[in-house]
């Protein structure tokens, strides 16, 4: 399995995340993708990729609950990364209105910015989207040309917003451990979305899959994840974690080697 989206640079890991790996190998996860927040994680990324140079990759980008004023320095800054290191997508970007619109212009110029990045490093990107699906879709609709290829990470919307989703592309949808929380709704999602277009990923150290629900999620914990799609959509754990492999292998471009 591949944990599609894990900020296990977090300080939450820095007194174990060599166990805390171990524990991720030992449980079938083999690649975990790296999204970026804002300047100061660049490092953390970087640290954690140089330790674990084959089993984790990383994407760049500014996330929208850092986004500010100085979006546009910020990402003057950031863009000089790009051409310094091997990024495989370009997130965590999007749009977040949960707890603050003040910036909402700007998340949405900083989004389209970053999908420009997508277009010329012919990268994908992965969206964060919480309150916020139609603010990204208005940034695709103005888009001009057409759009890269993407994830929407943590997708918790309806059939409706799958729909219009869809509508803009043939986009992967990121389920974690939301999909095992007992009144959560995911589960109607999984086969409209279909296995195809379904990446695993954690969000730890967020999210934790029940049952361990409340703790500090890992890596390892996908399994859960796999384990709940697999019984919903009525198919065998070695199916989930073969096809949505191979389409995080085929989205991030990963190396066959990477994902062994
Ligand atoms: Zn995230």
């Amino acid at each position: 399995m591949i944990d599609s989206h894990s900020h296990i640079y977090a300080p939450e890991f820095d007194d174990d995340r060599d166990e805390m790996m171990a524990r991720a190998r030992a449980a079938g996860v083999s690649h975990i993708v790296l999204p970026n927040e804002n300047l100061a994680t660049v490092e953390r990324l970087k640290a954690v990729r140089d330790r674990y140079p084959d089993y984790v990759s990383m994407a760049l980008g500014l996330h929208p609950e850092e986004v500010r004023e100085n979006w546009q320095e910020i990402l003057d800054e950031m863009k000089l990364q790009l051409n310094q290191d091997h990024w495989v997508a370009i997130g965590e970007i999007g749009v977040d209105l949960y707890w603050d619109k003040t910036y909402r212009e700007q998340q949405l110029e900083a989004l389209d910015t970053q999908l420009r990045w997508c277009v010329e490093r012919e990268l994908p990107f992965i969206i964060h989207c919480r309150e916020a699906l139609d603010e990204i879709l208005w940034v695709m609709d103005n888009f001009g040309t057409p759009l890269p290829q993407g994830v929407f990470h943590c997708f918790t919307g309806t059939v409706t917003d799958v729909e219009q989703v869809r509508r803009r592309g043939d986009f992967y949808f990121g389920v974690n451990g939301v999909v095992t929380f007992k009144k959560s709704t995911v589960h109607e999602l999984l086969p409209i979305i279909g296995l195809d277009r379904i990446l695993l990923e954690t969000d730890a150290p967020y999210l934790a899959p029940v049952p361990h629900r409340g703790q500090r999620n890992e890596s390892a914990w996908v399994a859960h994840v796999a384990q709940c799609v697999a019984q919903w959509l009525q198919t065998d754990l070695d199916v989930v974690a073969q096809v949505t492999t191979a389409s995080a292998t085929k989205l991030f471009h990963l190396s066959q080697q990477q994902t062994k």
